[in-house]
């Protein structure tokens, strides 16, 4: 009896790993996440490169989110904590506190057009080697104000590649910082996931760089 429950134990968290690798839409297991996928908006730019900020053009062909089952689960446990906090840092928030993606699965393709147009791997992975979030294991996330949908202030803009996105820039407000700090304290030490120092927005899954790189469009 006791090897057989063994047996049915291991079986279950072998089946629960290849799971982990299958994707999601996290709107699936977490309703109130906000989805604003900015490489499928015809107006998002990288901003603070050497030559200006550059205009890019609609990358996705649909505001649909996708993600590894793992890194929704990630994603599901930091949103029922943050919904659970009603004043913070000067601020009431009825509703609690929510997350908002910007950007999750990342084809591949996309991957060479985004470093075609800044050939940095410190903020774009080489698509040769490709990005975690080309394998469905990273997100690119900040908070909102659930009540409202407002996102809270952050140390700048998504897909600013410049030293102030960095978790180390310190000459910010300190209700800016505590922000950054709340982000990151919840999806350390809530969700299991890793931080990127060079930007605020960026978390990803222990392991990622072992997933598959996909290449489809969303739809
Ligand atoms: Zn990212």
């Amino acid at each position: 009896m006791k090897y057989l429950f063994l047996l049915i134990f291991s079986s279950a968290l072998l089946f629960a790993q290849d799971g982990d690798e299958e994707f999601v839409n996290p709107k699936d297991i977490i309703p109130k996440v906000v989805i604003d996928l900015r490489y499928s908006s015809p107006d998002h730019s990288f901003l603070s490169l050497p030559q200006g900020d550059v205009a890019l053009p609609k990358f996705y062909t649909a505001n649909e989110c996708l993600m590894t089952y793992k890194l929704a689960k990630a994603l599901k446990l930091a949103q029922d904590s943050l919904m659970n906090i009603r004043n913070f840092n000067g601020n009431f928030y009825p509703e609690g506190i929510g997350i908002k993606i910007w950007d999750g699965y990342r084809p591949r393709a996309v991957q060479y057009l985004l470093f075609e147009v800044y050939p940095n791997p410190a903020y774009v992975a080489d698509p040769a080697s490709g990005s975690k979030h080309n394998r469905g294991g990273a997100v690119d996330i900040t908070l909102i104000d659930l009540a409202t949908g407002e996102e809270l202030q952050m140390p700048t803009e998504f897909d600013d590649f410049s030293n102030q996105a960095s978790h180390t820039y310190t000459s910010l407000p300190a209700h800016v910082i505590n922000n950054r700090d709340l982000l990151k304290n919840v999806m350390v030490n809530v969700a299991g996931l890793l931080i990127y120092g060079a930007e605020w927005w960026h978390y990803e899954v222990p392991g990622a760089s072992t997933y598959p790189l996909r290449d489809f469009q969303m739809k």
